[in-house]
């Protein structure tokens, strides 16, 4: 389904052959992720914002991407909002199995073939449960949106497509604690968007939201609380959020 939106757009890919940007036309790209903490039953990493986002996207006639690791995928809690994402005709693939950390900050690989293999086998009994087969997720993100060539051929020799959200944006930076120094609230993170937008325009954006409840943020300083306004302030500025297929056509 990739291709197909290829045929439209200048995909640009990282090199790690990753999509990182869909153009250069004022089109947007919205890609939500999940994850679920099982020692912590959910309470830290979780996929609680998944019916919010859902409702907001319904209502702006936005079509979004989702990719929740297959650990989310399995929580019973979430088996209608899955079902949901389908039946609303969003893309939904994953995000790995377990959250693999690929590689580490100097770029030096951490897991073997065989453990992204079995993670992904894992993760594909999660979306196949759901009805969808190989040619429904083929696109998926990898875990922590970072990888190196090696860990990405992993992937790529097992069929799969990479995307990742643009780099630059703060939208993915909401697990930032209120505590820390590199604390990144809503309103930071929404102002660096808008003049990112400014700097740079938005053009072909993968545009990155959490559909997650960080314990340690108020609703109001949850981004995907922000997401309507956000979508609305976007399409006054002539962009358009694209889609780039549905899992179940
Ligand atoms: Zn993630």
């Amino acid at each position: 389904m990739l291709l197909a939106l290829s045929a439209t757009a200048q995909l640009e890919q990282d090199s790690c052959g990753v999509v990182c940007r869909i153009g250069t036309e004022k089109q947007i790209l919205l890609v939500i992720t999940g994850h679920y903490s099982v020692d912590d039953n959910g309470y830290t990493e979780n996929f609680d914002g998944v019916e919010k986002v859902l409702d907001v996207l319904k209502d702006k006639g936005v079509k979004g991407h989702f990719f929740p690791t297959g650990i989310a995928l399995a929580q019973p809690k979430y088996e209608g909002s899955i079902r949901r994402i389908i039946a609303d005709g969003h893309y939904l693939s994953g995000h790995s199995y377990g959250h693999l950390l690929l590689c580490d900050t100097n770029g030096r690989t951490l897991v073997t073939r065989d453990s992204v293999v079995n993670d992904l086998r894992l993760m594909e009994a999660q979306l196949e449960r759901f009805g969808l087969a190989k040619t429904d997720y083929c696109i998926m993100m990898p875990p922590y949106e970072t990888c190196n060539s090696e860990t990405a051929g992993f992937y790529q020799d097992e069929g799969y497509e990479l995307i990742t959200p643009t780099w630059g944006l703060l939208t993915g930076q909401d697990w930032t604690r209120p505590e820390s120094t590199h604390y990144y609230s809503a309103d930071v993170i929404e102002k660096q968007l808008w003049q990112y937008e400014r700097d740079h325009t938005l053009n072909g954006v993968i545009l990155l939201i959490h559909a997650m409840d960080y314990p340690w943020r108020q609703p109001d300083d949850r981004p995907y609380n922000r997401l309507g306004e956000i979508i609305d302030k976007a399409r006054s500025l002539g962009y358009e959020f694209v889609g780039m297929g549905t899992s179940k056509q």
